[in-house]
């Protein structure tokens, strides 16, 4: 989002000059506020000059900034409750000008916010995070330096909470207010600084949005080729990129990609799991074949020959899986065995979740005679 902010043409401008400036400049973005959504305010002396209801900050004038005692308006935070009748009531009594617009309904919060300029919006980026189901846990990493208050009705039982929240705190070591579920708040001495803020804080949320959505590029050619040398002959690959193989490959269920085979006869197929591609390849392929060979020695009674330790499937983080086979037909049988392990695991999930046999069970079954002698006689 680009910020707006002209210094020339903000320079000869006075204080409530000011306001209807950035004002219209955060109303002309509908990815801020939309159809009359948000308000400003700016204080100047004792009198509080806050968005009017009925206003819409694309095209406020300074007729639309209803002027209101500041005093008289926190006062009414004494008040427990507060009906909006009473409140809309009280606000017009703190009117300097009686025949102003009526405040608008976050005017006591505004006149709380000790800083001459405040500005508050709906931003998409920031709601559309806070309305997820890790809302809570991002919008706190993201928002570090801003207070972050839970979602509550806006209007008096907001600014009760905004009230009550910072009764303690130093402003000065917050930014901002971050609303949930309803969106942000940003304050200065500067209209500038607290229309830069409002511009950086969206900005944070656009790009947290941006990177989520890049996706995974895999280089398979280079995985061909690393699996082939661990084999030892050129692999035929099979790419999986059906729904089910993506949503395997999300960060979610990665972790069930390690539990292990739906049934024992398929352990000589695919392995007793799939190798991670995540980034270093090379790196990777070393862990799992490390990995294997330690499954091995742990199990092994000196009578077995470990098998050749290279993957024989992977899952390719946010892309889909692999399949890897001595020729096509090899291949196509270990993609339908994932396919129908991948929505086992997936489906079990509503059962307590997915639970295959133990390793030790595992490691009997890929070595056993029996079983190895179906791979010769294929
Ligand atoms: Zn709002």
């Amino acid at each position: 989002m680009k910020n707006l902010y002209n210094t020339k043409k903000a320079k000869d401008l006075d204080d409530l000059e000011l306001r209807v400036y950035t004002s219209r400049l955060l109303g002309a973005n509908s990815d801020l506020v939309l159809h009359g959504g948000g308000n400003t305010s700016v204080k100047i002396g004792a009198t509080l000059y806050v968005k009017g209801s009925g206003w819409d900050l694309a095209t406020i004038e300074k007729e639309g900034f209803s002027p209101v005692k500041t005093i008289e308006l926190i006062k009414l935070l004494d008040y427990e409750r507060l009906s909006d009748s009473d409140m809309v009531k009280y606000q017009r009594e703190a009117l300097v000008e009686k025949d102003a617009p009526n405040p608008s309904i976050e005017a006591i919060l505004h006149a709380l916010i000790p800083y001459k300029f405040v500005d508050h919006t709906h931003a998409d980026a920031i709601v559309t995070i806070s309305n997820s189901n890790r809302g809570e846990e991002l919008i706190k990493e993201l928002y570090s330096d801003y207070l972050i208050v839970p979602y509550v009705m806006p209007g008096f039982l907001l600014s009760k909470m905004v009230y009550n929240m910072t009764e303690l705190i130093d402003w000065d070591s917050i930014k901002g207010i971050i609303l949930h579920n309803h969106g942000i708040f940003t304050f200065s001495n500067s209209a500038k600084e607290s229309y830069d803020n409002m511009i950086d804080a969206v900005n944070v949320a656009n790009k947290f949005i941006r990177e989520s959505k890049k996706k995974k590029e895999h280089d398979l050619s280079k995985i061909k080729e690393l699996i082939s040398k661990a084999k030892g002959y050129d692999v035929v690959m099979r790419v999986n990129q059906s729904a089910t193989a993506k949503r395997f490959a999300t960060k979610e269920d990665m972790a069930l990609t390690q539990k292990g085979v739906l049934t024992p006869e398929h352990i000589i197929r695919t392995k007793r799991v799939p190798i991670v591609f995540e980034e270093d390849y090379e790196k990777e392929l070393e862990r799992y074949i490390q990995d294997y060979t330690e499954y091995f020695e742990r199990h092994t009674t000196g009578e077995e020959i470990m098998l050749n330790p290279a993957p024989n499937w992977a899952v390719l983080k946010d892309f889909g899986t692999v399949s890897f086979g001595k020729d096509e037909k090899e291949a196509k049988v270990i993609e339908d065995i994932n396919n129908h392990t991948m929505k086992a695991m997936i489906d079990a999930k509503r059962f307590g979740g997915y639970k295959s046999i133990s390793e030790q069970d595992s490691f009997y079954m890929e070595y056993w005679e029996l079983e190895q002698m179906k791979l010769k006689n294929r």
